[in-house]
């Protein structure tokens, strides 16, 4: 990151029923995912776009949320069944979703193959970018801090989930104690020791970085 970038705010949601719904977006077609259950990772196949008429242009933002959720949890469903974790994600950008994740933790051997993480870099590849700048990362479950802190990285806009860090905690999953440890415990009680070492030449990487002039910010 360099100096003069500045973190944006990301917005986050849950979505539940009897939300009030204030934000309206204009689009002019929906598209319509094939039945999930494709290759997980891979963009989602559009097979269908309706074209919405210029009298019913407006289409609900919310809605169209709620439709993303529950492919989101579709995924997460799915996954169970494919021998992944209970998390299912996509990204969506201009009313169309970019691509799709489900958690891969166990049967691919990476701790860090959580469901948002999959979907913003089967994003990032599809977009050609590593910026989700202007996108909307739906997820099954609240992000853990892990994925929180990708979608930052990712300078994600949004962020809408539906089941939460209890909920997880329920099924044994360790989300909320980790929140837990972030924002009540100090690094001293953590069950991962972190110890800084002083040496002489610790700035040399950012040296180079800063004066590498055609260097790539992000
Ligand atoms: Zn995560």
């Amino acid at each position: 990151m360099s100096e003069t970038s500045s973190v944006r705010p990301l917005a986050m949601a849950r979505l539940d029923p009897g939300v009030t719904v204030t934000a309206e977006l204009a689009i002019r077609t929906v598209p319509l995912l094939s039945p999930m259950g494709g290759t997980p990772g891979k963009s989602p196949t559009v097979s269908q776009g309706v074209t919405v008429t210029a009298h019913t242009q407006e289409v609900n933002i919310q809605d169209l949320e709620r439709t993303w959720l529950d492919e989101a949890i579709r995924l997460a469903t799915n996954s169970v069944a494919n021998g992944g974790g209970p998390f299912g994600a996509l990204v969506a950008k201009g009313g169309e979703i970019v691509a799709i994740g489900n958690n891969r933790v166990t049967s691919t051997l990476d701790p860090t193959a959580h469901a948002e993480v999959s979907a913003m870099r089967a994003a990032c590849q599809e977009l050609d970018t590593f910026s989700l700048e202007g996108c909307v990362l739906v997820t099954s479950c609240e992000p853990c801090p892990m994925c929180l802190s990708s979608a930052l990285w990712a300078r994600v806009d949004r962020i809408v989930f539906a089941a939460d860090r209890d909920d997880a905690a329920v099924a044994g999953f360790d989300d909320r104690k980790f929140y837990d440890l972030f924002e009540k415990q100090p690094a001293s009680k953590w069950p991962l020791a972190i110890e800084r070492l002083d040496l002489p030449n610790r700035t040399a990487p950012f040296d180079a970085w800063v004066a590498k002039t055609d260097r790539i910010d992000y």
